[in-house]
């Protein structure tokens, strides 16, 4: 080899592209050290070989429309082809495997050389591959969020628009990126969300970022919704990007204001019925006391002209009198229950019970009644005088509603489900008994007022409101109750006192 020969192989060799040198008909007359590292060969293998041999047969076309482009544009001289960028090839490599290549080639006229250099693309290809299906995934995870994603970068123009922001919005993607997302609202949104930008342009201040808030949306069709838009910032190759979060909340707030107006309508309700209460116990208070009286007159001047059965009718009459007036006043304290205010204190349940037991129990009983608290009961927000009657009421219920000879009554606390919320409850009052139980068809009736399940035995039962004023109260405490039982097997009343949580 002449010594300029073999420096010019040198200075190829130490480039770190694959080059080579075909003639006219493909025979490899160069190879330099970087291709053989390409393509797997030893220089002697490949030169003097043709350079189809580098190439998969499905390439072979490729490469010679390729050679004969630049071989045109290079005779000619007239078009100024840039082949100098190259193209991308599938290459062959002595294994047998092929690989991805970039390829630029260009001919010297003079001699009819062909000069090729070759980059092994894999890793770059791999990459591509990689993003690209990074992207995909991507893509396709925004599609099945059901939330719409919305992504805009600082002017407010939309990148980024997935197929719930879509649905939600009436656009297709394509309608709205590249467009500015003022388009989705209305005023004053629109100006609000240019001053928010501006605003972060130039104090950084991000006021909505990261906090969720309610805004107005609009359609495609120009009808406009409510909505709840998250707004997260992101950086994508070094540019700041807002993803916004949309939720269309059309059903919430209808069912929102619906809520609304039914607790509004039962509020007014309720306190006309608890005014209706208290007026009509109070006028039925006067008739009725008469009616008292003129018995007992009667009784009193007519007994002579009366005898035995007249007396009794008296009698009954004036019995029928005292139960009546018993119900008004009732009916007239169930409304005062509802209307007053709440005396609300921290009070210790331990000693409360201790003197409703006092007061309660002794007068109830001629039989052995046994109280059993199993732990400390815990202090309560409440208004102790109410509370008080609630656990009386509930305790000369156990005592009453019992044949056994040893009554047992369990006052405690305990965790357990709500039936009427289906959440697991940590503080849940109860007071057991081992009394007559109570059939299942009856668990909400009792707590109706004037309901009486043992109707039968007047004199020793009440009047049917113990219950209705225990639920009223435990209301009043934003709490609720609910009772277990099994004909025979005793009851458990359960509730729960919610004012101090
Ligand atoms: P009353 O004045 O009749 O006691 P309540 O409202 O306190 O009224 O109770 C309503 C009905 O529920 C009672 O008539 C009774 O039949 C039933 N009841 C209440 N507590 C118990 C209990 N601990 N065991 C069995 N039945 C009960």
């Amino acid at each position: 080899m002449e010594t300029r020969e073999l420096q010019l192989e040198t200075v190829l060799d130490s480039v770190k592209d694959g080059f080579f040198m075909t003639n006219k008909s493909g025979e490899i007359l160069s190879f330099n050290y970087s291709a053989t590292q390409i393509f797997g060969y030893e220089k002697h293998e490949v030169i003097g070989q043709n350079i189809s041999l580098l190439l998969p047969d499905s390439e072979q076309q490729k490469y010679a429309q390729y050679l004969l482009d630049v071989t045109n544009s290079t005779f000619g001289e007239q078009e100024s082809k840039d082949y100098g960028v190259g193209i991308e090839m599938i290459a062959l490599n002595k294994d047998g495997n092929t690989f991805p290549l970039e390829l630029a080639i260009s001919v010297l006229p003079s001699n009819d050389i062909v000069l090729g250099t070759v980059r092994d693309i894999s890793e770059r290809k791999q990459a591509e591959l990689s993003i690209k299906s990074y992207v995909e995934h991507i893509e396709t995870i925004m599609d099945t969020v059901l939330d719409g994603l919305i992504t805009i970068d600082m002017r407010g123009v939309i990148h980024g628009f997935n197929a719930a922001a879509e649905s939600i919005f009436g656009f297709r993607a394509r309608e709205v990126i590249g467009r500015n997302v003022k388009m989705l609202m209305p005023e004053p949104f629109q100006s609000e969300h240019d001053s928010y930008l501006d605003n972060y342009h130039t104090t950084g201040d991000k006021k909505i970022i990261g906090i969720g808030r309610e805004i107005t949306g609009r359609r495609k069709n120009g009808y406009l919704f409510p909505m709840e838009l998250g707004v997260n910032e992101m950086t994508v190759q070094g540019k700041t990007m807002f993803v916004g979060t949309v939720r269309d909340i059309s059903e919430r707030k209808a069912a929102e204001i619906a809520i609304d107006s039914y607790i509004r309508k039962l509020q007014i309700s309720n306190s006309e019925l608890d005014q209706f209460a208290y007026i009509a116990s109070h006028d039925l208070k006067e008739p009725l006391r008469g009616l008292a009286n003129n018995a007992l007159f009667l009784e009193e001047d007519h007994a002579d002209s009366l005898e035995g059965e007249g007396l009794r009718r008296i009698a009954r009459i004036r019995f029928l009198c005292t139960r009546m007036e018993k119900l008004v006043d009732s009916l007239l304290y169930y409304s005062r229950l509802g209307r007053q205010d709440l005396a609300v204190e921290e009070v210790d349940l331990n000693e409360l019970i201790d003197s409703v037991a006092e007061l309660t129990l002794p007068e109830e009983t001629t039989q052995s009644v046994h109280l059993l608290i199993p732990k400390a009961l815990p202090k309560v927000t409440c208004d102790k005088p109410r509370v008080s009657e609630l656990f009386r009421n509930l305790i000369s219920n156990a005592v009453k509603y019992n044949n056994s000879a040893r009554k047992e009554i369990e006052i405690g606390v305990k965790s357990c489900v709500n039936p009427h919320s289906n959440v697991l409850e940590q503080k849940v009052f109860y007071v057991k008994d081992n009394g007559i139980g109570i059939e299942g068809r009856f668990f909400e009736d009792i707590f109706r007022i004037f309901k009486r399940l043992n109707e039968e035995d007047d004199s020793v039962r009440g009047t049917g409101v113990g219950l209705t004023f225990v639920k009223k109260i435990v209301e009043r405490h934003n709490g609720q109750i609910w009772v277990e039982s099994e004909l025979e097997q005793g009851s458990c009343f359960n509730f729960t006192l919610k004012l101090g949580e």
